[in-house]
């Protein structure tokens, strides 16, 4: 097996999984790491049933999965709930894999500035007792969170997976590397911005940015792209 291919990183399917689903037939991946804003009009894993059982998959949410209840439901309650990366680290095909969900809000944190609330529970309490919910509203639930940001700092891994681009890209965030650095993270996967591009950010990170329907490796050479397929 060629060992750049035991993971695979999709970028955003927006609703279209074949050159996911192509790429895992072919390639035969021990994993797969989807990185975000799927679209979905069905149950995750009703989209990708040709692949389960083939390979494991992981996912990040990116911010599309937030905007409707629908969308939202059939990532977050899916059979595959419990493979969401965020804020968490898990041993995937040997390789320690980190993931982080959503995207950074004005009204939440939108660095470098000064985050608005610094915690869910912050911003909660601080809603008028009449109208509050002890859930967030899902526009909320799409942000990146600052107190949630820093304790991940604390964690290690190899990889990071990211919806939202670090500073590598003019559209990106430098806490995202910065984050990286802390982790120990080598490699910085992310998908968000459309655009197939790898580069190397300080103490010589490699960040692969993977476009919309794209499928790249672990070295980041991407291999299959949405014409493939269509
Ligand atoms: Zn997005």
């Amino acid at each position: 097996m060629d060992l750049s291919k035991k993971i695979l990183f999709a970028g955003d399917p927006h609703g279209n999984f074949r050159p996911l689903i192509s790429a895992v037939k072919r390639f035969k991946p021990k994993a797969v790491v989807l990185l975000g804003d799927y679209d979905l009009d069905k149950p995750l894993e009703d989209l990708l049933h040709e692949i389960i059982g083939l390979t494991e998959i992981w996912w990040i949410a990116g911010n599309h999965d937030f905007e409707t209840p629908d969308k939202h439901r059939f990532l977050f309650h899916s059979s595959l709930a419990n493979n969401h990366l965020h804020l968490k680290v898990f041993d995937i095909a040997g390789i320690r894999i980190a993931g982080l969900s959503g995207i950074f809000l004005g009204r939440v944190w939108y660095p470098p500035k000064t985050p608005k609330w610094t915690a869910k529970n912050h911003f909660i309490n601080s809603q008028h007792p009449h109208t509050r919910h002890n859930e967030l509203p899902l526009k909320y639930q799409s942000a990146i969170w600052h107190d949630e940001f820093h304790e991940m700092a604390k964690l290690k891994a190899d990889i990071l997976v990211t919806h939202e681009a670090p500073g590598s890209h003019k559209y990106g965030f430098s806490v995202i590397g910065e984050l990286a650095l802390a982790m120990g993270v080598k490699h910085i996967f992310h998908g968000h911005l459309h655009e197939n591009y790898k580069k190397i950010i300080k103490q010589n990170i490699q960040v692969v940015g993977v476009a919309n329907s794209a499928i790249a490796d672990l070295v980041g050479n991407t291999i299959t792209t949405l014409n493939d397929t269509e």
